[in-house]
Order: C-alpha cells, then structure tokens, then sequence
C-alpha cells in the first residue's frame, strides 16, 4: 500500500525536473518493480495463509488423534486401575488365607509334637510292662520264653515251661501240680518273642515270629559243602565267610582259587577227570559272591555218574529270582562249540536242600560221557547265573 501512494505522488511536475525525472525514472522503475513484487508478495502471501491452514487443519486431526489417544490411554489406565485394585484385594486375601494356614500348621505342629510325647510315653510303658510280663513268663529252669502252653503255675503262681516242670517249683520249692496258668498262655500270645537264633536281635509277634524262623538270615544250615568233607552246622549268615576262610570242602582256600570269586561269569573251570578217581568221590566246592546273594558251587562223582549243582545261600522263592546254567566240556573248548558239550539250565538249589536231593539235581552226566570230554586228565566246566526279573 505504501508503493502505491508514492506510485501517486510521482504524477506532481517537479521543478527540478532531471533530478525528478531521475528521480521519477527511478521512482517509476521502483513503483512498477514494487508493483509485481507487491503481487508476488501477495500470491506467495496467500500461498503461506493456505499452507498454515492447511497444516493447521493437519495439526487439528493430528490434535484429535492424539485426544482419541489419550482418552484410549486414560480408559486403558482407568481400566489398569481397577484391575490392580482387584489383585490388591486379591493379594489382602491370600494373606489373610495364608495367616489362616500358618495358624493351622502352628497347631497341628502342636498336636503332632503332644502326639509323639504321647506316644514315646505309651511306647515306654508298653516295653516297661511287656519286660515284666516277659520276666514273668521266663522258665526259670531253661530261660526260655515259651511260644506255646500250657504254662504250668505252683501253688505260688511261679510259672515254669512244660519241658522243666518236674515235682517241685524251680522257684519257691513247693510241690507242682498240673495245675496251668490261662493268664500265662494269654501273656506269651500278645507279647513279642525274642528270634532263638543266635546272632539275630529281631523281636516279633507270635505270628510272624513263625515266618521269620523260615528265612532269618542267621538260621542255622548245614554246610552245603559235601558233608563228608565238613559236614557242620552254623548260621546262614556265616557260611560264606566259614567256607572261605575255614570249610574242608572249600577250593577257594586253596592256592589263589578266590580269584574266581570275581563276581563276573560266565566262569571256566578246570577240574580233575572223575574217570580218575575212586568210585565215590566229593571235590571241594567254589563259594562265589555275586548281586549281593552267595552261590557254592559243588562237584561229586558216584558209581556211573557225576553231578554238579549250584546252591544258593537263600530260600526256594529266593531261588525263583535266578537262571543257572552249568555245562560241562573239553578244557580246549570253552566255546563249547565241539562235540560230548553236556548243559544243565535250571533255578539254583535252596541251601536247605538235603545232600541226597542235591545228588540228583543240578547237571547230571554218565562217566562214559565224561570219558569222552577228558583230556589230560582234565575236563572243562562252565557256570552262568542270571538275575531273572520278576
Ligand atoms: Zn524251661
Ligand atoms: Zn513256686
Ligand atoms: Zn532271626
Ligand atoms: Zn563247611
């Protein structure tokens, strides 16, 4: 605007003209220039207006998406809020839940502990008045407790077993009658009973007292060794140990023979031919250790035949938990691949076995058969256990 009224004044002649026209020449070429400039100046005016609007429109949408934005974040956080307030009260009642629990343990911890105290007390008085009873119930004759009636009293009550009652009562000296104690028999019924064999500390109930004698470890057995080389009777428990160390009828006492007692198998033997011995004939026998259980095994030669078994130091039902195999063959043949290769595969025999049934069990082979596995006077002899899964 200001361009235009100097464009007006610029029409006024002026005295000085060539300084005007100078002037106005130079006025006019300004005006005219200021003109377009003014337009331009305008046009690019109008241009900036439209971009402002239009980027203030963008920043009006940019301004309500971000609004919608923040009211999602507010209901977000609203909503965020109302669940952490749910777990607070969640959590306050866990607690709570969990004062309650403590509670109840502090109490049945309680209870538990007056329940053992209680227990180790009734315990207590029960060994006290089971040792009386028993005290009272012990032939004073043989010291035995017995396990059956009738239980003979004198005159005085003094009980005596019906194996040392005699005319006078061991106790006081009056004279016995048959008169018998019911009271005794009900005492020795209830009361646990010491195991009557020596070494084993197990005390029982009548009933399984009965089992126990069956397959206490320290039962007393005769020596599976044959018993014309030793013959003895100790307690299972220590036969292993007697035939190592002590048994007649042992080969591994002799030279380093417990080399084979190794606990691998299969295991190769080399035993003297029995065609070389006198008609009856008991070789000494290997003791082996193997999973725990103990096996002897032994080798006897009769008129027409040898046999060999293995044993082992454990019940029949024991013996149902093993596969044996036995073989008997050229000492050059340990594959037993050639020809006259006897075997037996079986259970091994229960240490109980009687020495006649043992005789005819295990692997039996004709002394012509043997005649022909010899060589150099030797034969061969394999033995394999298996631990059989029930
Ligand atoms: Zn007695
Ligand atoms: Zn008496
Ligand atoms: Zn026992
Ligand atoms: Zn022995």
């Amino acid at each position: 605007m200001t361009t235009r009224s100097k464009s007006r004044q610029s029409s006024v002649p002026d005295p000085d003209h060539k300084h005007n026209e100078q002037a106005a020449g130079i006025e006019h070429s300004e005006s005219s220039d200021n003109g377009s400039i003014g337009v331009d100046k305008e046009i690019e005016d109008k241009k900036q207006i439209r971009n402002l609007k239009r980027k203030l429109s963008f920043i009006e949408n940019e301004k309500d998406v971000i609004k919608k934005s923040c009211d999602s974040l507010q209901e977000d956080k609203n909503s965020l809020n109302n669940y952490l307030n749910f777990i607070k009260k969640d959590r306050n009642a866990i607690k709570k839940d969990r004062d309650f629990i403590r509670e109840d343990r502090n109490t049945i911890i309680s209870s538990r502990n007056a329940v053992k105290v209680e227990l180790a007390s009734l315990q207590h008085k029960y060994r006290t008045l089971a040792y009386k009873l028993r005290e009272h119930v012990e032939c004073p004759v043989c010291f035995d407790v017995p396990t059956s009636g009738p239980v003979y009293a004198c005159p005085n009550g003094h009980f005596v077993c019906p194996k040392c009652k005699d005319q006078l009562c061991p106790t006081c000296r009056g004279k016995m009658s048959n008169g018998k104690s019911l009271l005794a028999v009900t005492v020795i019924e209830n009361i646990d009973h010491e195991c009557s064999n020596d070494v084993c500390e197990e005390m029982l109930p009548l009933a399984e007292l009965k089992l126990h004698l069956q397959c206490c470890p320290h039962r007393s057995v005769l020596c599976p060794a044959p018993a014309e080389l030793c013959g003895r009777k100790i307690p299972l428990s220590k036969v292993y140990n007697h035939i190592l160390k002590e048994c007649a009828g042992s080969y591994n006492r002799v030279g380093n023979n417990n080399a084979k007692n190794n606990g691998r198998f299969p295991k190769h033997f080399r035993y003297p031919s029995p065609a070389s011995m006198g008609l009856n004939a008991y070789l000494k026998g290997y003791v082996f250790s193997w999973n725990k259980e103990h096996f002897y095994l032994s080798f006897e030669k009769f008129l027409g035949y040898a046999v060999l078994s293995l044993q082992l130091f454990g019940s029949a039902e024991e013996c149902k938990e093993y596969e044996v195999s036995i073989a008997v063959h050229r000492i050059d043949d340990e594959e037993m691949k050639g020809k006259h290769v006897q075997k037996f595969t079986g259970e091994p025999l229960p240490v109980e076995t009687d020495q006649k049934a043992r005789r005819h069990n295990g692997l039996l082979v004709g002394a012509m058969q043997l005649e022909k596995i010899e060589v150099d006077r030797k034969i061969g002899v394999t033995l394999d256990i298996k631990k059989i899964p029930l």
